[in-house]
């Protein structure tokens, strides 16, 4: 397991963008204006511009404006379905036949450690 960010998602934005749109099976897309965007930049301009950026501190809106959506730099939890800041991602396992692995919220693990809590104390009391 480990912990994803926002910042993380930025970060890798770069790479995680090229792959998408360049990578063996997105050749076709490379240079090409994708539907539905806010602007009318090709998804090679879009890489140049993310390249351009210091993703360490540039903020998430003025990357969701390049890219022209904010799907890139969201983060979903798994559990609650609720957009966050960060998460604990648990991989698959490896056997799994459906699994895409799990991305957990703070909140949720709360809950899930008064479950824990309560369910121990009961045993107890
Ligand atoms: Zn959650």
């Amino acid at each position: 397991m480990k912990l994803i960010t926002v910042r993380d998602l930025i970060q890798q934005l770069p790479e995680r963008w090229r792959s998408q749109y360049d990578g063996p099976h997105g050749n076709e897309y490379w240079n090409t204006v994708l539907e539905g965007r806010k602007n009318n930049l090709t998804t090679a301009q879009i890489y140049h511009k993310l390249m351009s950026l210091d993703l360490k501190i540039v903020s998430r809106s003025e990357v969701d404006d390049i890219i022209g959506n904010d799907t890139w730099t969201q983060i979903q939890c798994t559990e609650c379905q609720e957009y966050v800041e960060e998460v604990i991602h648990f991989e698959e396992p490896p056997m799994s036949i459906e699994g895409i692995g799990a991305d957990i919220c703070l909140n949720c693990f709360d809950k899930a450690l008064n479950l824990w809590k309560d369910c121990k104390s009961e045993k107890t009391a």
